[in-house]
């Protein structure tokens, strides 16, 4: 588990607040839920012979011995809600960001608590709603400036009963050749075959070139559909690529799946994961309602933003250095006045006294724009003088009542408001 130090929280706050701004844009609302939720709704939700409730999850008995888990994803929790608050009478859009928790390997790009941001979308069963998923995510590497370095994988795994038809196949053919699989899949192909589809190892992927293909299984419903999704892309421009051995590693999938990977991030390269789940609110007791979402890796995309050497920071506007106790004094209700009439400025207020020059240093080092400097002279004048600590201008001494007039000329210049 790891700490997000102030270097890199401007990073994070520039990614969520285009997140926010691009899935209000959409017309998704935010919900926020419990981390802690009991672990039957993981294993029923999730899988029971998936990686994360086999060997991921942080559970734990409570003082009432039931069992709780510390939520490893978010879309159990979400469709708990919408059951419990009969939320999908209409069609809805949610979204939701925080942490999730998985006993892995910690690696690059892997934690053990690790941030993920959840869109789910519920009521709507037609592939024009994986399409708008899909374009959604898309706006927002755009406007990350990192679209270019992720590749839409995309899949369709059909519904249940294809699946399941399609599991005997790979089984009976896999079982041919069972001591050419690495050891993983050889204990899968008694679990959970179909992720042996996503086998990284070479020999397995080898035997695998041979096997039944999951295509051929599939009706001729969501077929026509992955068909149309397909169109709708195309309308949208956005390239894909159709991989059909991407499964995902959640049970609850059915028809559409999707990823978006990059190569800038070595073994970790899935930024992005989602697709349909059609069955799953009738599982949790809810009418029978088609469902979609997705969830990125909100990490991964930082590393990605700093392999792509994308910055972003906002250093303060004005740093105030005053002489000594008594212009101190003077410039506190100055100061206070400017932060009300002015809240979009920055205002960094030198504290612990010192010699100008001390705090001078201080000033450069915080990267404003400008001291507001008040010493002897100013203080007895009601002015102030203007230092640029950064910008090639001059300084000056202004009177106090020019003062605003100075900051709306500024903040024109820097920020174009
Ligand atoms: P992987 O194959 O990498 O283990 P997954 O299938 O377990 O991924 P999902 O459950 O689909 O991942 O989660 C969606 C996204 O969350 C992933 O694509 C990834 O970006 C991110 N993610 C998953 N596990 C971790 C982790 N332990 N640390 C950091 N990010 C993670
Ligand atoms: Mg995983």
């Amino acid at each position: 588990m790891v700490d997000i130090l102030p270097e890199q929280t401007p990073l994070w706050q520039s990614m969520e607040s285009a997140a926010t701004e691009i899935l209000s844009g959409y017309g998704y609302e935010e919900i926020r839920l419990p981390i802690i939720e009991t672990t039957h709704l993981f294993a029923r939700s999730i899988g029971e012979v998936t990686d994360i409730v086999e060997k991921e999850m942080y559970s734990f008995a409570d003082r009432n011995d039931e069992s709780m888990t510390l939520r490893p994803e978010g879309t159990a929790g979400c469709v708990r809600a919408v059951v419990q608050h009969n939320l999908a009478q209409t069609p809805q859009r949610f979204w939701y960001a925080g942490p999730m928790f998985r006993y892995e390997r910690p690696q690059k790009g892997r934690q053990r608590q690790f941030h993920q941001l959840g869109v789910e979308s519920f009521g709507v069963a037609t592939p024009d709603q994986d399409a708008e998923l899909i374009a959604l995510s898309r706006q927002l590497w755009r406007r990350l400036g990192i679209d270019d370095a992720l590749t839409l994988e995309i899949n369709n795994i059909g519904s249940a009963p294809d699946r399941a038809r399609y599991r005997e196949a790979l089984v009976s053919y896999l079982s041919t050749c069972r001591e050419q699989l690495d050891p993983d899949s050889q204990r899968r192909l008694d679990t959970n075959p179909l992720r042996i589809l996503d086998s990284k190892n070479a020999e397995t992927q080898k035997v695998l070139d041979a096997a039944p293909v999951l295509k051929d299984y599939l009706d001729a419903e969501s077929r026509s559909e992955f068909d149309r999704l397909l169109t709708y892309l195309e309308e949208l421009r956005i390239p894909y690529r159709v991989n059909p051995r991407l499964v995902r590693g959640l049970d609850y999938y059915n028809k559409c799946v999707f990823e978006w990977t990059t190569e800038h991030l070595g073994a970790q390269g899935t930024v992005c994961g989602g697709g349909r789940y059609d069955g799953l609110v009738a599982t949790f007791g809810g009418r029978d309602t088609p469902a979609a979402g997705f969830a990125i890796g909100l990490e991964r995309l930082i590393l990605l933003m700093q392999a792509l050497d994308i910055k972003v920071s906002s250093p303060a506007d004005l740093y105030v250095v005053t002489a000594d106790e008594a212009a101190f004094r003077h410039a506190l209700s100055r100061v206070d006045w400017l932060r009300d009439q002015f809240p979009e400025l920055d205002v960094v207020q030198h504290l612990g006294g010192g010699s100008f020059k001390s705090q001078f240093k201080r000033a450069d080092k915080s990267g404003a724009a400008w001291a507001l400097v008040y010493g002897e002279a100013e203080v007895a004048a009601n002015k102030v003088t203007l230092k640029p600590l950064r910008a090639d201008a001059e300084q000056r001494t202004i009177d106090d009542s020019d003062l605003p007039a100075f900051l709306t000329d500024y903040l024109v210049e820097a920020y174009g408001a």
